[in-house]
This record gives structure tokens, C-alpha cells and sequence, in this order.
């Protein structure tokens, strides 16, 4: 891994020992691939840990956008403590904005585009506008 600093190359290995189960692979960007591939980055040793909490929480899929942002609230908790874990810098202002660009995603999606009512989504999914839908 000579693409990678030497922090990231020993948390990388040490996660691989703690984590036998779990493929960590070198990505441009990091992501997690349910139910057991992680791409890290560069840099982005937070979003690692945060893909890892996904994993470790067994996050392979979600029915409503509640839930969804639910499991990256989740996720980002489990991030807070495999940083102390790990020794990794844990940064507060950086998890709100990510969780807030979630919230504003689930406010748009919500939103029903004819009268701008918020909807509600049943269990299968699908979004229904109490004022439209009747
Ligand atoms: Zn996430
Ligand atoms: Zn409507």
C-alpha cells in the first residue's frame, strides 16, 4: 500500500486484524458496501471508522428515510468511539454538517412537490402527501 500515508497503512492493518471478516479496499472515496466491503481514502480516516460503524451495526438496507438517517446517526456514534478506539481525531462540526446534509435530503425528499405539505412514508417506501393522496 504505497499509496497510502503510514497512519492510514497502520490503521488499515490493525483494523484487518480486528476486523477479519471485513475487506478493507483502497478507493477514491469511502464508502461502505454491505454486507462486508469498505473502501477507504486518503484523508479520510473518519468516514473509514464512520463506514465501519455501518458495518459493525450491520447496516445492509433500509425501508424509510427516518431509518435511514437513523443508521447515519447511528453510524457516526459508533465512529465516536472507534476514533478513541483508534486514535483517531474525532470532529464534531464535520458529523453535524454530514448529518445535516441528510436531514435537508429527508426535508426534500418529504416535501410533496404539488402543494409543499410534508409527506409521510409507509413501509414499503413510498411517500404519501396527506393533503394530495386522499
Ligand atoms: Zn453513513
Ligand atoms: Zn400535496
Amino acid at each position: 500500500m504505497s499509496e497510502v500515508s503510514e497512519d492510514l497503512h497502520k490503521l488499515i492493518v490493525q483494523l484487518k486484524m480486528d476486523y477479519p471478516k471485513i475487506r478493507f479496499r483502497l478507493g477514491k472515496k469511502f464508502a461502505f458496501r454491505p454486507p462486508r466491503t469498505i473502501f477507504f481514502a486518503e484523508g479520510q480516516e473518519l468516514e473509514l471508522l464512520h463506514e465501519l460503524g455501518h458495518a459493525r451495526l450491520e447496516h445492509d438496507f433500509y425501508t424509510t428515510d427516518i431509518e435511514r438517517l437513523r443508521m447515519e446517526r447511528a453510524a457516526w456514534e459508533e465512529a465516536r468511539r472507534l476514533c478513541d478506539q483508534y486514535a483517531v481525531e474525532y470532529d464534531q462540526e464535520f458529523v453535524e454538517m454530514a448529518l445535516d446534509s441528510y436531514r435537508d435530503w429527508l426535508h426534500r425528499r418529504s416535501q410533496c412537490s404539488k402543494c409543499g405539505l410534508t409527506r409521510y412514508q409507509t413501509r414499503d417506501g413510498k411517500y404519501h402527501c396527506p393533503s394530495c393522496d386522499l
